[in-house]
């Protein structure tokens, strides 16, 4: 069972991000032992845009939160909005379309705004909704250019808000444990780790279509699942890369690539002599993994960043292990309840737009230099991770 621990030993964890400090259980953590909190006492969030995500794994990501739940939903169709919060037991006057949803400054059962719009939507309803006085989960990519994530920055510093980026892989329990086998060195040094995030995009898919739009996804699939595999490089070796060089390769002639890149390779140098090389693609056979090999032998997690199903292969003196399945766990719920946790003050902030804006710039770099045809581009300006997510954030069922 995990300890609980106080305020003040978060706030010192915060600081203190480099070294594997004790496991510390969020509330949410310690909850996920225990009974939910009372109704009242849940932090309220409103979804903003009722799409596949929303609809699919968050709304019932908040039925089986423990601190956290449904307060509102936002969107532009009021009929679909009116039926979603009647099926979930919301009254009318909790639903909102984009263009009055500053009338939530009013509304004291919204603590957090979700924002999971298309990405080209997440900054003007960001700081928005810091406009309004809430916090901001907003999904990832943060945003489509570097100065919108700049500027929701500076919104949650001028309302004093929270922004968190919901990158879910920092509190899913496989990725965790195998940042923490990592930090102890329980296979000798890192020395490679290979990320392959991509699948087919389909035309036919409305919330494709967008995503294959250069302006409202700001990369196609590098901002959509090679996003995934530039956070993973960075959050299993707790150290940010110095250089990247990167290669693309696009049919024009595909009709889904008139203004995206399809296929991007990359290479990422680390301090430590790690090299990272990452994949991304839209029209590859699905796949969400990492390698990482070490000195004595490999993780292989395959997949690695399902909703859920996600399975781990360690790979020692040649010997493949019996792969370990992730611990069954909702992690769009363990998300929303550190989120939760934040707010309550009970957690550090793991995930904050700092780390969104990290992968923004990097994603840059790896276009830059990919329009380069593989020109080195330099990363070293200095950015480091305020808090380890092993150092913070609970595994189920592991002290
Ligand atoms: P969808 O296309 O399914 O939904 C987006 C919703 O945004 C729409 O349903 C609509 O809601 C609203 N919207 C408002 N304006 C527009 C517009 N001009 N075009 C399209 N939609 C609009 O997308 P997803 O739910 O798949 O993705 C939303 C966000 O979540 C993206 O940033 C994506 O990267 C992220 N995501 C993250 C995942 C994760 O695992 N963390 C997984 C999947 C997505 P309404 O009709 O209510 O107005």
């Amino acid at each position: 069972m995990p300890n609980r621990i106080s305020r003040r030993s978060l706030l010192g964890a915060a600081g203190a991000s480099a070294a594997l400090a004790p496991t510390i259980a969020s509330s949410q953590g310690a909850n996920s032992q225990g009974a939910a909190m009372a109704d009242n006492d849940k932090i309220g969030f409103a979804i903003v845009g009722l799409g596949k995500l929303s609809l699919g794994q968050l709304i019932p990501g908040l039925k089986v939160a423990k601190g956290a739940k449904l307060a509102a939903v936002v969107s532009g169709h009021p009929e679909k909005a009116r039926r979603v919060a009647a099926e979930n037991g919301l009254p009318a006057d909790a639903v909102y379309g984009y263009d009055d949803y500053d009338r939530i400054a009013k509304d004291p059962r919204i603590d957090v705004v979700y924002i999971v719009l298309p990405n080209s939507m997440h900054a003007e309803h960001t700081i928005k909704a810091f406009k309004a006085g809430k916090h901001v989960l907003c999904e990832k990519p943060m945003a489509t250019t570097t100065a919108d994530a700049e500027a929701m920055i500076a919104a949650a510093k001028a309302a004093k808000r929270h922004l968190m980026i919901a990158y879910r892989c920092h509190y899913e329990p496989q990725n965790l444990d195998v940042m923490r086998r990592l930090r102890a060195k329980s296979m000798g040094k890192v020395r490679q780790i290979n990320t392959t995030m991509g699948r087919q995009a389909d035309l036919s898919d409305p919330s494709d279509v967008w995503r294959l739009d250069g302006k409202m996804s700001g990369g196609g699939a590098l901002g959509d699942m090679g996003v995934y595999g530039v956070s993973a490089a960075r959050y299993l070796l707790n150290e940010e890369p110095i250089a990247v060089q990167a290669w693309a390769q696009t049919d024009r002639a595909d009709p889904r690539f008139k203004e995206t890149e399809d296929l991007i390779n990359w290479q990422f140098r680390f301090p430590s002599g790690v090299i990272a090389n990452g994949s991304t693609s839209f029209a590859y056979a699905p796949t969400m993994a990492f390698e990482v090999i070490c000195e004595q032998g490999r993780l292989d997690a395959d997949p690695a960043a399902f909703y859920g199903g996600n399975r781990l292969t360690v790979i020692k003196g040649g010997q493949a292990q019996p792969p370990i399945p992730a611990p069954p766990s909702d992690q769009f719920a363990r998300e929303m309840d550190w989120m939760a946790d934040v707010v309550r003050g009970k957690a550090p902030m793991v995930s904050p737009g700092e780390e969104g804006l990290q992968d923004m710039r990097l994603m840059q770099a790896i276009l830059e230099s990919a329009a380069k045809d593989g020109a080195t581009v330099k990363t070293d300006w200095g950015y480091k991770r305020a808090v380890d997510p092993a150092a913070v954030v609970d595994v189920p069922g592991k002290a």
